[in-house]
């Protein structure tokens, strides 16, 4: 029987999460055993329109030339499964998209007609389906081998959709919120990391995203009742994933509220 054929490629992001994949160790020489890794341009093989069973895809749509590739992908992949903030809600380079980019470009660029850009970082389920999510910033490697596990016995993995809050208690791990007043976005954002900011004593600041069923104007509250200036609680959810609807849409209403 032929190994499952396997893509990673790479929009506009930093690399981070094809490094976790790279990072994986041990788990990294079985699972070359398990399937054929195809294009993966960062680790060496390169044949990026190759007919793939699993592409995974990191970094968000912000060159026009960028759609065209995605639909060629899609069209060459049975699964096609997001990882990372960038992919999953367009990533910390979907801050422009409540900006000026043309602004932004010639404030940073000597030559700005040379950038090819387009005004919006997306994600990549706004263009093709998607079949999976895998949010973080970085992914985990923990994320990766159960999502490649699942799908080598054929069933899509089960989802991470509850909050950070979750995994503290399953940890034990003592509430940063409680005991440190700090401005944590626990409460609101999805576990996958296995609570990683929490367990070294500091506050998450939502790196995996917005969980199911997100209080967040009720984190908004406690945010500004712990201190911080409705700017500061704003900035919390229009960070790293702004581009998601439930911090999007709390973080502008607490902006034009201003
Ligand atoms: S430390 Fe943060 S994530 Fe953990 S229980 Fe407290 S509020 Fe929730
Ligand atoms: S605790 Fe929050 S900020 Fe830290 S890694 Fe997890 S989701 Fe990201």
């Amino acid at each position: 029987m032929s190994k499952p054929r396997v893509a990673v490629h790479k929009f506009s992001s930093c690399d981070g999460c094809q490094l976790a994949f790279i990072n994986l160790g041990e788990p990294l020489l079985v699972l070359a055993g398990l399937v054929d890794i195809i294009h993966f341009a960062e680790a060496g093989p390169l044949d990026e329109n190759a007919k793939i069973d699993i592409a995974f895809i990191e970094g968000s749509i912000s060159a026009s030339h960028d759609i065209e590739r995605l639909n060629k992908i899609r069209e060459n992949s049975t699964y096609l499964i997001t990882i990372g903030a960038c992919a999953t809600s367009g990533g910390i380079q979907a801050l422009r998209n409540m900006a000026d980019t043309k602004q932004w470009i010639e404030g940073i660029y000597a030559n700005p007609t040379v950038i090819d850009t387009l005004d919006n970082s997306s994600a990549i389920k706004d263009h093709v389906k998607v079949d999976l999510e895998l949010w973080g910033c970085p992914i985990s490697k923990q994320q990766i081998i159960t999502a490649i596990r699942a799908l080598l016995f054929g069933v899509l993995p089960i989802e991470d959709k509850d909050k950070v809050c979750m995994e503290c208690k399953r940890q034990q791990t003592v509430c940063v919120m409680v005991t440190k007043n700090e401005p944590c976005m626990g409460p609101v954002t999805r576990t996958g990391c296995g609570a990683l900011c929490p367990s070294v004593g500091r506050d998450c600041y939502g790196c995996y995203g917005p969980a199911e069923n997100p209080n967040t104007q009720a984190m908004a509250n406690r945010l500004q009742g712990l201190g911080l200036i409705k700017d500061e609680a704003a900035r919390r959810f229009l960070f790293i994933n702004s581009g998601a609807d439930a911090f999007h849409q709390q973080g502008t209403r607490m902006k034009e509220a201003d």
